[in-house]
């Protein structure tokens, strides 16, 4: 697991943090989602950046669930969250809710209020945002900022009790109303929520904002190195003023902001993926179009392939979009050595071989991987009846178009040389099949040397040829003329294909190459013994080039 972990500008920190002993020898993370959806590949960015952080230097990563928000639990969340950071490779320290931490919160909380450095403010919201200013003109005091240590109190306590309504009061950190950051001109740290928590039920009125709940739940665990997207930045000092003002912990932990992964054709927002799911423009979380873990698991992609694309996209500190063909690169380069070939075909056309015995079958060998020779091979039937692929023969052939037309001869790969002498159309014009002859003397592995021919094409029995369904993704997202990403409405083409016999064998989210046609898996929840559905993980044609 610890093969690849590059270095990076958070483990230059870490780095001279050990140097200097700020932490002793320790380096703890966490991974903090909310528990509101599935993640999706930006999370598996900060899974592995995270976990593989600890994994370096021997310490540990927690996952903490932050429900501050008094929203139900969903625990389908909850699972899905689990399952997908064990997938991608890795195991928490401790797993831990950060709405354990409540009664802690609230005593730092009183504490702050008691150094004079927190007040129960009566504005409405409307009033607080009034009065925070603009970026250029500072903010306006609230009357509420120089009540007494003991009228703080008082309300505060009135506020935990239930005593007022939703916004009528809320507790804000006494800063500095001039602040040039917006962030430090009085934040409101806990407001009222008569809300339950799925956690605490009804204990609870008054609920920590992110702000104010985040260091602390850090400083509790005493993670050293909390690592968080890059919006976060302006965020820091008032991290950094919670934890000095509370005055609790030492050595603090420090906040450390990397830029978010961006990716083309893609959209990772939770609230617009629960949207998707919701409306029923895709078939659930894990969709196979979807860009979440559950996702992409399903749509084929390894959990090998994901750290490898998140350590080459590095960790930057500027955002930026990444290229989408970098991730099918990473998965093509991982699924080259490890998968056993299958002839399929698609857009089948039936070949008649006019001169092959009508009670003739023989078996051809194939290899099961061409790059990788010791995985064998594999024998598939061949008779006078044949199924080619749509895409190799043209009836009327293009320049430089070498497979099959009307006169060629082109080798059937692991078979024979074929040439087509007629085409036998249906009513309506369509072709019904190409009757071909065959050269006995060309059989692959006698040593033919006798002619060469441009084009090879493969092939199934058509006798024994196995229907699958195959759904062909395309990207879910498009930009359009500004660049914006607008659904795609053709995101998926389901079709039957013609598979050689031993795809029976096949089981659920088992992966194969589909010779000249792209990567595929059989679908964890829809194949069976009897029938096989198949996801196109990745094309095999990569117009990307990796820059380094
Ligand atoms: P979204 O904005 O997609 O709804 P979120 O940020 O609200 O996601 P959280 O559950 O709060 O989701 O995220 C957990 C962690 O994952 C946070 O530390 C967050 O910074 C990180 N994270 C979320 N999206 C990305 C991304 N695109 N790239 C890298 N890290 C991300
Ligand atoms: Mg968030």
């Amino acid at each position: 697991m610890t093969e690849n972990i590059a270095s990076n500008f958070i483990h230059n920190i870490i780095d001279k943090d050990l140097e200097t002993g700020k932490y002793g020898e320790k380096v703890y993370t966490r991974f903090p989602p909310e528990p509101n959806g599935y993640l999706h590949i930006g999370h598996a960015k900060s899974i592995c950046l995270n976990f593989s952080t600890a994994l370096k230097y021997g310490g540990k990563c927690n996952l903490r669930y932050d429900d501050t928000n008094p929203v139900k639990e969903d625990m389908e969340y909850v699972e899905s969250i689990e399952a997908d950071v064990r997938w991608l490779g890795f195991q928490w320290a401790e797993r831990l809710w950060a709405s354990d931490y409540f009664d802690k919160m609230y005593e730092a909380a009183v504490e702050l209020i008691k150094h004079g450095k927190a007040y129960v403010c009566s504005l409405s919201a409307e009033e607080i945002k009034a009065y925070r200013g603009t970026l250029r003109e500072p903010g306006k005091e609230s009357p509420y900022r120089n009540q007494s240590i003991e009228e703080n109190l008082k309300l505060f306590e009135e506020m935990k009790e239930g005593k007022y309504a939703d916004g009528e009061k809320v507790l804000r950190a006494k800063i500095d109303m001039a602040s040039p950051n917006m962030n430090m001109r009085d934040p409101v740290i806990y407001r009222i929520a008569h809300s339950e928590h799925h956690n605490t039920g009804d204990k609870w009125c008054i609920y920590p904002m992110y702000d104010f709940a985040h260091p602390i739940e850090d400083a509790i665990e005493g993670i050293t190195h909390s690592i968080c997207t890059l919006e976060f930045e302006d965020h820091r000092p008032l991290y950094d003023w919670v934890l000095n003002e509370i005055g609790w912990w030492n050595p603090q932990p420090q906040q450390i902001e990397f830029a978010r992964l961006n990716l083309t054709n893609t959209v990772m927002s939770k609230r617009y993926l629960k949207k998707l799911v919701d409306d029923r423009v895709v078939d659930g979380w894990d969709d196979p179009r979807m860009p979440t873990i559950a996702g992409i698991r399903r749509r084929g992609y390894t959990p090998e392939a994901v750290r490898d694309f998140c350590e080459r996209i590095g960790v930057a500190k500027a955002n930026s979009t990444v290229e989408i063909g970098l991730l099918e690169f990473c998965i093509r380069e991982d699924l080259k050595k490890k998968v056993q070939s299958k002839n399929v075909i698609e857009d089948p056309i039936k070949v008649i071989i006019t001169n092959y015995p009508e009670d003739k079958t023989e078996e051809v060998e194939l290899e099961n991987n061409k790059e990788v020779p010791e995985m064998g091979t594999r024998k598939i039937p061949f008779s006078r009846e044949l199924y080619i692929d749509g895409a190799d023969f043209m009836e009327a052939p293009v320049k430089k178009y070498f497979r099959l037309f009307p006169g060629n001869e082109v080798r059937v790969k692991g078979a024979y040389f074929i040439t087509c002498n007629e085409v036998v159309k249906n009513e309506d014009g369509s072709i019904k099949e190409l009757l071909c002859t065959y050269d006995e003397a060309t059989r692959s592995g006698s040593g033919f040397e006798g002619r060469k021919v441009k084009g090879t094409i493969h092939f199934v029995d058509a006798k024994t040829a196995v229907p699958i369904k195959i759904r062909n993704y395309n990207y879910l997202m498009l930009p359009d003329e500004n660049g914006d990403n607008q659904l795609n409405p053709d995101s998926v083409e389901e079709k039957i294909a013609y598979a050689e016999p031993s795809i029976n064998d096949a089981k659920p989210g088992e992966r194969f190459q589909f010779f000249r046609h792209g990567y595929y898996i059989a679908d964890e929840k829809l194949t069976t013994d009897t029938e096989k559905v198949f996801n196109r993980i990745v094309d095999l044609k990569s117009s990307f080039k990796p820059t380094k």
